[in-house]
């Protein structure tokens, strides 16, 4: 009959064959084994509940990104289609036609309010990977490398109640 080594994490001492009577063949040489190995258990069930959480939370973050990244989109279309619109209006209306002072109600600087309003939707989608990449465990030491700051300024500039 084979003979079985302790589980005891690290140990694998030999055991003594079961007595005569049969039973449960021991699977541990001592108690301290025993409950090393049942922390040990507790650590590696602990590890599976955070790797499952790391998954739900940046299958939400992922979700909010990629809305994002649509909002970007939009307004990216948005500021190439008034473009188009503005390259078939007559000279008057253009602003190159515009010359001095404006026209009322309209703003100087057209063309750059319109980028900005793109920018600020990158700036928003930005926030929400860094969320994303957070959600999936990465440290604010990855986050300042990718954005080419040191680590307490990516967190200092990104950081949220939740990550
Ligand atoms: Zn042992």
């Amino acid at each position: 009959m084979a003979r079985h080594r302790c589980h005891g994490p690290g140990c694998g001492l030999l055991l003594p064959d079961a007595g005569p009577a049969g039973g449960r063949p021991r699977l541990f040489c001592s108690e301290r084994c025993r409950s090393r190995h049942r922390r040990l258990m507790q650590r590696i069930d602990r590890g599976r509940e955070r790797r499952e959480d790391r998954l739900q939370a940046t299958a939400e973050e992922r979700h909010r990104l990629r809305a994002a990244a649509f909002t970007v989109a939009r307004e990216a279309r948005r500021l190439a289609a008034a473009l188009d619109a503005e390259a078939a209006e007559p000279d008057w209306r253009q602003p190159a036609g515009w010359g001095r002072p404006h026209p009322a109600g309209r703003l100087g600087a057209p063309y750059t309010r319109s980028a900005l309003q793109l920018l600020e939707a990158a700036h928003v989608a930005v926030a929400a990977a860094v969320a994303a990449d957070r959600a999936a465990g990465n440290g604010w030491a990855e986050i300042g490398a990718a954005l080419g700051v040191s680590e307490d300024t990516a967190a200092r500039r990104y950081r949220t109640p939740e990550y």
